[in-house]
């Protein structure tokens, strides 16, 4: 194999779907919803297929089918408060991963440093390294708020030791705003250091929002693009699966400036030319809609999160009732929880993994509950940070929840 895969063969995606498929356990591992979404949206699918002329079953304009860019381009700009141009700042995507691919391959060089706060979704990494980058890992720290309920808020970027990680080879930074797993919704400050820094150092952000709509109590998302001087280093992305409950679509988008878009196009032109169009036609139709009653409660923006809120608190609680330790998330649909008081023989599991791998190997198999280790989302050197945490999914039907919440009851 070529260099640039040496040590990027293990996934832990494909090792934790397998294992659910193995074992057939209850299943809040990987992060999908087992509802369907909105009614429109699949009806949406099926009229575009059949109802809007031959021309929807074939290749589209190669950057986003032209109805697309048109609504994402109409929906951010409220969000962003700028005006895009849908040909030259919106590029249509598979998945976020695709816009993730776009821009580390585009705009990271050889020998660049590209900072990842820990946690962080895996694919940064091996993208990073993929583009003959090097990831400089910060780790948020855990702060004692002396509450024994832990929050996601509780976990901060230190500001020095941020300062510390820019270099004069930094290219590019990578922000997980609401973040995957920790569900950590960052401040305006906070961004803004992460912002000055940028400026300072004449960074790029790569800016991952796919769960720019759930957010709990209030609790606002502010966008990089939005601060002073930064929609001209910034890469937006978001995701169609998440927006509206539909992550087999594996559509997504990347919203930036012309002069750093078009070498994303550039990849993107070259390698995979263009995303499906019915898809893309059915995800124009969905934004359209959800423009049309954006201020309302009926908005799925809106409603999604107020449909989630109380999972999340269900969810909390049955974790609570048995001694996990859950940290409460300010958005997006995982959830931490800490694994210390859940005394449990692992012997029977490969010591030599970290031990979050083990237990929620050992869960999967011997509760029927599966789940995914925290470390997965931490590098090799900062596992031991992480592995007494493991991540809960809880956008799943109430009769899933209540199955997963009679294997906690039944544990001792
Ligand atoms: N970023 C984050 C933070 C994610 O959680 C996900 C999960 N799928 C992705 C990117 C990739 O999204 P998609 O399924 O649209 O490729
Ligand atoms: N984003 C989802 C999660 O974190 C799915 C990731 C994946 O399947 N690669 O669970």
């Amino acid at each position: 194999p070529p260099k640039r895969l040496d040590g990027i063969d293990k996934n832990v995606w494909v090792e934790f779907v397998q294992l659910v498929l193995d074992t057939k356990a209850v299943n809040l591992g990987q992060g999908f919803p087992d509802f369907f979404p909105p009614d429109y949206v699949t009806k949406g699918l099926v009229d575009a297929a059949q109802n809007s002329g031959p021309l929807t079953n074939q290749y589209t304009r190669g950057f986003g089918h032209p109805r697309l860019i048109a609504a994402i381009s109409k929906v951010y700009h409220k969000f962003l408060g700028r005006e895009l141009d849908p040909a030259k700042e919106v590029l249509i995507t598979v998945g976020a991963y695709g816009s993730l691919f776009c821009s580390i391959m585009g705009l990271v060089e050889h020998g660049d440093e590209v900072i990842i706060i820990e946690p962080y979704f895996d694919c940064y990494e091996p993208m990073v390294k993929m583009a003959g980058g090097t990831p400089v890992f910060i780790p948020l720290r855990l702060k004692d708020s002396g509450s024994n309920v832990l929050s996601s808020a509780d976990f901060y970027l230190d500001p020095a030791e941020l300062a510390s990680k820019f270099t004069s080879k930094t290219k590019a930074i990578v922000v997980n705003t609401p973040n995957n797993p920790l569900g950590k919704v960052y401040r305006r400050e906070e961004l803004q250091m992460i912002a000055d820094l940028c400026i300072k150092h004449d960074v790029v952000c790569i800016s991952d929002e796919v769960y720019e709509h759930m957010t709990y109590n209030n609790t606002e998302h502010v966008r990089m693009a939005t601060l002073p001087g930064m929609w001209e280093r910034t890469i937006t992305i978001g995701s169609a699966g998440k927006t509206f409950s539909v992550t087999g679509w594996k559509l997504g988008w990347s919203l930036g400036p012309s002069y750093l878009l078009k070498h994303l196009q550039t990849v993107h032109q070259n390698c995979i030319y263009t995303c499906p169009t019915p898809i893309q036609e059915a995800v124009a139709r969905g934004f359209e809609l959800e423009f049309s009653r954006m201020n309302s409660e009926e908005c799925y923006f809106k409603a999604l999160a107020e449909e989630l809120k109380p999972k999340r608190d269900n969810m909390a609680r049955i974790l609570t009732e048995v001694g996990f330790k859950p940290v409460i998330p300010e958005g997006g649909y995982f959830m931490l929880a800490e694994i210390s008081n859940m005394k449990v023989d692992l012997s029977s599991e490969d010591p030599d993994q970290p031990y979050d791998y083990k237990f929620v190997k050992w869960m999967t198999k011997n509760k029927g509950l599966a789940t995914i280790p925290n470390s997965a989302f931490y590098s090799a050197d900062h596992k031991p940070l992480a592995e007494k945490f493991i991540r809960f999914c809880f956008i799943k039907e109430d009769s899933t929840l209540a199955q997963a919440e009679k294997i906690i009851k039944d544990w001792k």
